[in-house]
């Protein structure tokens, strides 16, 4: 099954910036960005990336702030930090480059799929990837459910056994591309697919069968309200997040989520005050925007708001700054905020 899946791939296969390199710096670097994340909104932030911190070595000199920036957008900012704090490893413990062995498991935010790729992509070892693509055309191909855990052991196995002895790496990035281009979740174009010879679900017409459908949670909405504090000189407060936190080393508007029963203006006085320890008075609405997260939607509400009294204690973050409209675009917010202040500069 191997050959005709590469000399498929050999023809077909999209000219991706990171395709050009055997460099594990780089390739590593791709498919973190690829993971949770399109091949169409990676490539620039990758062509950027590279541009900016061609090395592991130019990551661990970066400062996160920098980092975060040029991530903003991305989602998912855990993965730069987990970049940030490999390279800091990699410089100070692991003579400044990617280990080509299991050393490269014990860093931040490697997991089985991430190993698989840099190990077989740039150092030519025969290690299967398995991502979502790979699940199905593997489901289809064997007529198995592969969707719980235990079940990806028995993958592996039959991947290993057709994984290419030569191009390990090919054969891994041509099946993901298969499941991508060809083999797609709804309506897989089997006259095309170069392995279909090979496959029990076309042979049987169980196709619609596989993967098996799980059943799908409903996804929660939640309504999140934040202020627009300023001051006389018309500057006004934004937070950073604690790092631990999802989209932690971010900035945003300070506020928090509404509690059941709770009116939005009344959320947002006792979330301000929990934060940072300040009564406010709220003032008129600035807008409301909708974002999806992959586990959570929010309905995001700004308020205009003004210091009644107190004085500021930072209790939920991690800093503080003052700073003009004018100078959001210095700091990463999270694309919600941004999508608020789009709603603001209509306003
Ligand atoms: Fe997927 Fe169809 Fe190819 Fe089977 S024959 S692997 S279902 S595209």
């Amino acid at each position: 099954m191997n050959k005709p899946l590469i000399d498929w791939y050999d023809i077909n296969k999209k000219n991706m910036p990171w395709r050009n390199s055997k460099d594990p710096y780089r390739i590593w670097i791709s498919e973190v960005m690829l993971q949770q994340t399109q091949v169409n909104t990676v490539i620039p932030y990758y062509n950027n990336w590279i541009k900016i911190f061609p090395t592991v070595k130019s990551v661990a000199l970066a400062q996160i702030d920098d980092i975060l920036k040029l991530w903003e957008g991305l989602g998912y900012y855990r993965r730069a930090h987990n970049i940030k704090k490999s390279c800091d490893i990699m410089i100070n413990r692991l003579n400044g480059a990617i280990p080509n062995d299991e050393t490269f498991k014990g860093l931040p935010g490697v997991g089985d799929y991430i190993y698989a790729a840099v190990m077989s992509i740039a150092f030519n070892q025969k290690i299967p990837v398995i991502d979502g693509n790979v699940k199905r055309v593997g489901s289809r191909l064997w007529e198995t459910n592969f969707s719980a855990p235990q079940s990806l052991k028995v993958l592996n196995e039959k991947l290993l056994h057709h994984i290419s002895l030569d191009r390990p790496g090919c054969f891994n990035q041509a099946i993901m591309d298969l499941g991508r281009e060809v083999c797609k979740p709804q309506n897989p174009i089997c006259e095309k697919c170069p392995i279909s010879k090979f496959c029990k679900a076309f042979k049987n017409n169980t196709i619609l069968n596989y993967p098996v459908k799980k059943k799908l949670k409903k996804t929660p909405l939640f309504d999140v309200v934040v202020g627009y504090i300023q001051n006389q000189q018309q500057k006004f407060i934004i937070t950073k997040r604690p790092k631990e936190k999802m989209l932690g080393g971010l900035w945003e508007l300070p506020g928090g989520k509404r509690e059941s029963g709770e009116s939005l203006k009344n959320s947002l006085i006792r979330e301000i005050k929990e934060e940072l320890s300040i009564d406010i008075k709220v003032d008129k609405k600035i807008g409301v925007i909708q974002h999806s997260y992959s586990h959570m939607k929010i309905r995001l509400h700004g308020y205009n708001c003004r210091i009644k009294s107190g004085k500021i204690k930072l209790n939920a973050s991690d800093k503080l700054e003052w700073i003009n409209f004018s100078d959001i675009n210095k700091y990463s917010f999270p694309t919600a905020s941004h999508k608020l202040f789009k709603e603001m500069e209509k306003n």
